[in-house]
């Protein structure tokens, strides 16, 4: 191979990149440096160029560039398996569920052969019938869409991707479903479902109907027939307190998902992917990017010169990444193809303002969010159109939402925010948009290992302060927050953290990413552990209110177990 500029990964990576992300033989023996991983992801997507005449070696050389800089990377499954046989590349999939055994044991089939490529998938239950309703062919009774979720969840639990990591799933109910109690209390029961998040999904109709303390309706839509009628007020409080509890439900606000679809003429937007971020039509799948912010900050400003032809690389990286994916059904393919949508995105945001001096919780950061944002989808959407006249439009540009307002793209949309829970840790940055959980954390990576973190950003500050001494350090890497331990004000209110934020403040930011993002902003909203029920119903109707398609809350050790643990001590 020839020499290329070599990956400098943070500590951290290491253990990641070797047991998932890089190549084995037949005995396990790992035959893949970083740098040939990332040679072998950037030749193959570039391979698409090679359709429009254009030499795929100058833009192989300028995608591994790009990655091995660690400024950008695709999600997960494309790191995986691009260049490798039928490489399947996304990272989100939405695949529909009928009402017939037939339908329903189509989907399973349909959520092994995804997970086992390394996707995860959502899917909206409510065309299944309610619980109790009868089934004509066997004049038995039907069991409903919870006790169907069972069936997907084991199926996830027995389906290891590649024999590393278990599926995940989204699981959406309309608020109307006669089974939406059950659905809301599915998850109570911890380890029940433990592969699925749930959301219900709310109408416009349903948030009026609660403002106005009306009464609601649950519908057998297939008889035509209100079940029950209750106050909303009392389904919201049920939904609400259960979140409290659990961290599920979720909710999506379906009409205004529905609004913002590209191409309503080719179907309805019913689900979203696992974590919430992408909403996309029966059988359509998107691929993910992000850009590691913190390499492209400037002083105190971010180097826009430098972020704009980031998107631009990353966009065309994406839509070559359609070109040559390897879609695990031909119907997927078809739909995939049709709309071509990609998700770009941002990660390492809250240590972005950090570097930037900008508290997390302040109008300024929610203002430089928004300017951040809007230039991003600019710039990404530009390069579709370019793209678009290289290339040509989506194939279901025709009759589009794009057509309508007379602008050509290759893509029906171009950004996302996703959570970027491992392509973050191999750049060493914060996740996502997210706030840091803590200054100092133990990650469960694995089943087995745990990695200890402590934010480089806030060392090099106290360095230049000379607050770096060992008696001042073991404090904060105990505790995970600056919070009480006498450091100098400005320094305790810029690396706050998580749970110090207010929750509103958490939707104001998700707000404001999602003000400027084609599909959806994945955030979760986490409370301290003290967070009373009030403060979860707040924080869903702020949601609403600030034009959120979603949201998710998480209290602190609400579960048993969970993913991340403040400070050393776990
Ligand atoms: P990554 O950092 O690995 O690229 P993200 O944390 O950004 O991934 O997640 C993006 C999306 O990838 C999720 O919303 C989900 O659709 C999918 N995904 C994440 N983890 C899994 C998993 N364990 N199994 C299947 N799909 C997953």
């Amino acid at each position: 191979m020839k020499e290329r500029r070599k990956v400098d990964l943070p500590d951290n990576a290491r253990p990641i990149l070797e047991q998932r992300y890089l190549r084995k033989d037949a005995s396990g023996e790992i035959v893949e440096t970083a740098e040939a991983m990332f040679w072998r992801v950037a030749s193959a997507v570039a391979g698409a160029e090679g359709r429009w005449g254009v030499a795929p070696e100058v833009w192989a050389e300028r995608f591994y560039d790009v990655m091995a800089r660690l400024d950008f990377l695709p999600n997960s499954p494309t790191l995986m398996n691009a260049g490798t046989e039928g490489g399947q590349l996304s990272a989100c999939f939405v695949l529909p569920v009928g009402d017939s055994m037939e339908e329903i044991f189509d989907a399973l089939k349909w959520t092994a052969l995804v997970h086992k490529s390394g996707g995860g998938t959502g899917f909206n239950f409510s065309g299944l019938r309610p619980s109790g309703d009868v089934v004509r062919s066997t004049c038995g009774v039907a069991s409903g869409p919870v006790s169907f979720m069972e069936l997907f969840d084991t199926c996830t639990e027995v389906v290891k991707q590649g024999g590393m990591r278990r599926g995940a799933n989204m699981a959406i109910l309309d608020c109307d479903h006669p089974d939406l109690l059950s659905f809301l209390k599915a998850k109570t029961k911890e380890g029940r479902l433990a592969n699925f998040n749930i959301s219900v999904a709310l109408s416009d109709a349903f948030m009026e109907t609660l403002e106005a303390d009306g009464d609601w309706s649950l519908v057998n839509r297939r008889r035509g027939e209100t079940v029950r009628t209750l106050p909303a007020r009392e389904i919201f409080d049920l939904l609400v307190e259960s979140a409290w509890a659990t961290g599920d439900p979720g909710l999506v606000f379906s009409d205004r998902i529905e609004a913002d679809n590209p191409t309503p003429q080719v179907g309805r937007i019913e689900a979203t992917n696992p974590c919430g971020e992408q909403p996309l039509l029966p059988f359509e799948s998107c691929n993910l990017g992000s850009i590691n912010l913190l390499h492209m900050i400037d002083g105190d400003d971010f180097d826009w010169k430098k972020l704009e032809k980031t998107v631009r690389l990353a966009v065309r990286f994406l839509d070559d990444v359609i070109e040559i994916n390897g879609f695990p059904l031909p119907q997927i393919a078809e739909r995939s193809r049709g709309n071509r949508k990609i998700g770009l995105g941002v990660m390492g945001w809250a240590e972005s303002l950090f570097r930037l001096g900008v508290p997390y919780d302040s109008d300024e950061a929610l203002r430089r969010a928004e300017r951040l944002m809007a230039f991003v989808t600019a710039s990404g959407r530009d390069e579709s159109r370019l793209l678009a006249e290289e290339r040509g439009v989506f194939p279901n540009w025709e009759g589009s939402r794009w057509q309508e307002r007379g602008i050509p793209l290759r893509n029906a949309t171009v950004t996302t925010i996703a959570p970027t829970g491992t392509i973050s840790l191999i750049c060493g940055c914060s996740s996502g948009i997210e706030p840091l959980f803590a200054l100092a954390y133990r990650r469960k990576v694995f089943e087995e290992r745990t990695l200890t973190y402590v934010n480089a950003l806030l060392v090099e500050e106290l360095k230049k302060r000379g607050l770096d001494d060992e008696a001042r350090l073991r404090p904060i890497a105990e505790k995970g927050s600056l919070a009480g331990l006498g450091l100098p004000d400005d320094l305790t209110r810029l690396f706050v953290t998580s749970h110090e934020i207010d929750p509103a403040w958490h939707v104001k930011m998700q707000a404001a990413f999602q003000r400027h993002t084609d599909n959806a902003v994945s955030k979760t909203i986490n409370l301290p552990e003290e967070a009373s029920v009030d403060d979860v119903a707040s924080a869903y109707l702020r949601a609403y209110r600030e034009g959120c398609k979603g949201i998710t809350v998480y209290r602190d050790r609400c579960k048993a177990t969970q993913v991340l643990y403040r400070g050393g001590g776990g």
